[in-house]
């Protein structure tokens, strides 16, 4: 097997391991490459493994990705901050953002959406831990923020996304990945956003996947155990 191919097969065997633990069916959890700071051709190499989705947070260096491996028939998911002078070009080559965390980006994302493309498919990114330096709406600003989301008309919303603050407490892992669970449950029960769609919560790392599996993730997002160490320039 390649190389790519066997850190494929040990990821989504902990995956289903971690599905078996929560009781859970390992189709419900779907997974997310992570590739920045990685070469289009460590995408392509795992393509060739079956894996369609891929998610960057550097918008540059995956416009250059994305143009080299045009044809292959890939998802490309946004997942870092995002800077108001960069929806368009989010808006007009990414099928996902999950990144999203004020309601004037948003709006712009929508605005800006090519009507010959799908409607954009948006997780909300929560601060779940509270960081005061990291990016995402405060927990109990999320429902107003969901609520205003789904009204607009170019973007479909279709959950919460999380980084918990890392810990190496499995107590305090689960803690935060349950608070997201819960704050998930709320929102879709609301009545404010459609709740068949609302039914995605992207949590769990190449660390603490089976942590968010056993609390109820339904994608993980997967850098260093599938792609290495990253090395930023
Ligand atoms: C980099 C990144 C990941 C991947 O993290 P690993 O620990 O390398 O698996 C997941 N989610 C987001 C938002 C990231 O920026």
């Amino acid at each position: 097997m390649s190389n790519a191919a066997t850190r494929l097969s040990t990821i989504t065997s902990r995956m289903r391991r971690a599905c078996e633990a929560a009781g859970r069916d390992p189709a419900t959890v779907s997974l997310l490459a992570v590739s920045k700071t990685f070469p289009a051709q460590a995408i392509s190499a795992l393509a060739d493994c079956g894996q369609r989705a891929f998610g960057e947070s550097y918008l540059q260096e995956a416009r250059a990705k994305q143009i080299a491996l045009a044809g292959r028939d890939l998802l490309w998911h946004f997942i870092g901050p995002i800077q108001s002078n960069k929806t368009r070009e989010i808006a007009e080559n990414f099928d996902w953002v999950e990144s999203v965390d004020r309601l004037r980006i948003a709006t712009r994302l929508s605005e800006q959406r090519p009507e010959a493309l799908a409607p954009m498919q948006v997780l909300v990114q929560v601060n779940i831990s509270g960081e005061a330096t990291k990016s995402g709406c405060a927990p109990e600003d999320a429902l107003e923020l969901c609520a205003a989301v789904a009204a607009l008309p170019r973007l479909q919303l279709r959950g919460l996304m999380a980084i918990p603050a890392p810990t190496e407490d499995p107590q305090c892992e689960r803690g935060a990945f349950a608070r997201l669970r819960e704050l998930h449950r709320n929102i879709a029960a609301s009545g404010r956003v459609d709740a068949a769609r609302f039914n995605c919560l992207s949590a769990g790392m190449s660390d603490d996947l089976e942590a968010a599996i056993m609390e109820g993730s339904t994608q993980v997002r997967i850098g260093t155990a599938l792609f290495g160490e990253r090395h930023y320039a």
